[in-house]
């Protein structure tokens, strides 16, 4: 089947090289002039890299696997709050990788023949575009999707700020990598982990203030904020530059859609699935996104190709919906302030270890 792919980003190039390894004539239309993906790491849980091992692609990305130290959730000062067992997770359910994502976009992309890419050519209209099949997959602020259900709301800002940065690892660090910081006082967190053996990746997510800051401003703000954490966390915000600190205002799909197909088109990645980043589940439910689809459309001819999509359809959007909205409830939860927050820490703390395990585990299992 002729299939033309809207959008290069992690979903984009990762369903157009599945889509070509199984023998489909495949275009891949990206508005940027160039392809690439721009800043930091990524945190790819267990699922996507098993959705990714379906397509043959998690290969060059075992490098990259997470060490199994004792992250866990901690209080702005580094105590533990919730202790996963991540030696054993990681045994049962399979290894988390951390990753550039520059890296993982070069490693997914590494099949396509570049005559497959139409670089510097947005897809604003898909009467443009002549396929027997369109994969929409240009982000959570879609135009095509604004174009294929009218009647949706499209995305909210959650009032969130989240600043990401890479800086080379300092020594002293090592009882932090993995963890994820959160603070009852102010609703922010801090999370550390190691980006292959000598950089680190840190995030950071807090209220927004009334404007977006420009990098340095925002880092500047965020390490007053944090000036009381563990004393590296201001240590690394501060030792980070500014070209290396991306700062996105977080926004999510006002509500989920009821489908991500209109015919022969479907949705995928963001653009289907928009959610905050509290489960870390945005590109692994992409390349979810990406395995079903080229599961389902594995054989099929033209005339098959709107059945076909309305079965990925089916398997999906129940389940990438359910993320998405838990991804929201977790927002809130990591964010709260108040006796709301000294009750959520109390219950962390009595929460034993392997049911701990056990609840992530219900997402990373598909
Ligand atoms: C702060 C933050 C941290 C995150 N951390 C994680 C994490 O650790 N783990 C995780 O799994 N997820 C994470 N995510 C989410 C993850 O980054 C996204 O879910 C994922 O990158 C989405 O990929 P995508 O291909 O669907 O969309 P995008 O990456 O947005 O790609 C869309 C592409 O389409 C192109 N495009 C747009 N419009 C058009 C057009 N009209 N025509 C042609 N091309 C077009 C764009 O240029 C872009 O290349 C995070 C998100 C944020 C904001």
């Amino acid at each position: 089947m002729k299939i033309a792919i809207i959008g290069a980003g992690l979903g984009g190039v990762t369903a157009a090289t599945g889509l070509h390894l199984t023998g489909h004539d495949v275009t891949l239309h990206e508005r940027a002039p160039e392809l690439r993906e721009t800043g930091t790491g990524v945190v790819v849980m267990p699922n996507g890299l098993a959705a990714l091992d379906t397509l043959g692609l998690a290969g060059p990305l075992r490098e990259h696997v997470m060490p199994t130290a004792q992250g866990g959730l901690r209080d702005r000062k580094g105590r533990p709050l919730l202790v996963t067992d991540a030696v054993k997770a990681q045994e049962r359910y399979g290894p988390t990788v951390v990753v550039d994502r520059a890296v993982l976009h070069r490693a997914l992309r590494a099949r396509l023949p570049l005559d497959r890419v139409r670089t510097g050519t947005p897809v604003d209209d898909l009467a443009s575009v002549t396929a027997d099949a369109v994969v929409v997959a240009d982000g959570i602020n879609s135009r095509l999707r604004a174009r294929l259900f009218p009647g949706h709301p499209g995305t909210r800002r959650t009032g969130r700020l989240d600043l990401r940065g890479t800086l080379p690892r300092p020594p002293g660090v090592d009882d932090l990598l993995t963890a994820i910081l959160i603070d009852r006082h102010s609703g922010a967190m801090f999370g550390l982990f190691p980006l292959g053996a000598d950089r680190l990746y840190w995030f950071t997510d807090a209220a927004m203030p009334a404007t977006v800051p420009a990098a340095e401003e925002a880092r500047e703000g965020m390490a007053r904020l944090m000036a009381d954490w563990h004393p590296a966390v201001p240590a690394l915000l501060r030792a980070t530059a500014g070209p290396d600190i991306h700062v996105d205002p977080i926004s999510r799909l006002a509500r989920p859609l009821d489908s991500y197909t209109k015919g022969t088109v479907a949705l995928l990645g963001d653009a289907a699935h928009g959610m905050t980043p509290d489960l870390g589940q945005g590109a692994s439910q992409a390349f979810e996104d990406a395995a079903a689809l080229v599961r389902h459309l594995k054989g099929a001819g033209p005339e098959e190709a709107a059945e076909r999509l309305r079965r990925y359809d089916a398997e999906r959007r129940p389940r990438a919906n359910r993320i998405m909205l838990a991804s929201s409830r977790q927002s809130r939860l990591t964010t709260l302030t108040g006796p709301g927050a000294w009750l959520r820490d109390a219950m962390l703390r009595a929460t034993p270890p392997p049911l701990a395990a056990r609840r992530l585990a219900a997402i990373w299992l598909t």
